[in-house]
């Protein structure tokens, strides 16, 4: 089966890193598509979200990396996907995600959304957060992969200089 996992990365985090190892044994091919989303102003550019997915996934060899504006459901179309994947934290993750799910399937019925539940350790992990935690001088090695982490501190550094 191939799957695609669409979100922002911005920046990739632990828990999305999980989500992709784990659907890559359970699905076999992910394409993960980074939203462009040039209206949300990203702190990290499109190219630097891919090239972080990218280099920490580069061990998996049916994951692909891919930019996508617009519709999930186009891109799910383009892509020739079977399903599309997200991942549920907490409760406060559910409707939001369910709301999309059920969008998605209005207008695409042949598209289904399939959850994945964080793993429990990482189920606080969330992009935001990892970013207001290095803002502020925190440690963020735990939350991401070395190399975001290091983007991160430099980042930061440089905003405070
Ligand atoms: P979006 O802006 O589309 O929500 P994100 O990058 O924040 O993009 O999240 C993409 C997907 O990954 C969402 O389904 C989100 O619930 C899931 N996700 C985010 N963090 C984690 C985590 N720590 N564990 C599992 N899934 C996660």
């Amino acid at each position: 089966m191939r799957i695609l996992y669409p979100g922002s990365f911005d920046p990739l985090t632990l828990g999305h890193l999980d989500l992709i190892e784990r659907a890559s044994i359970l699905f076999g091919e992910v394409v993960v598509a980074v939203l462009s989303n040039p209206q949300k102003a990203p702190t990290f550019n499109l190219e630097e979200r891919i090239h972080h997915i990218s280099n920490s996934t580069s061990h998996l060899k049916k994951v692909e990396v891919i930019s996508f504006d617009g519709l999930t459901v186009t891109c799910a179309r383009e892509q020739k996907v079977d399903l599309i994947l997200r991942g549920l934290r907490a409760l406060s993750d559910f409707e939001y995600e369910l709301q999309i799910a059920h969008t998605n399937r209005t207008l695409s019925p042949e598209f289904e959304t399939i959850f994945l539940a964080s793993s429990a350790h990482q189920s606080f992990l969330s992009s935001s957060v990892v970013k207001e935690v290095a803002r502020f001088g925190g440690e963020v090695r735990h939350m991401v992969p070395e190399a975001v982490a290091k983007d991160l501190l430099r980042l930061f550094n440089s905003a405070l200089t």
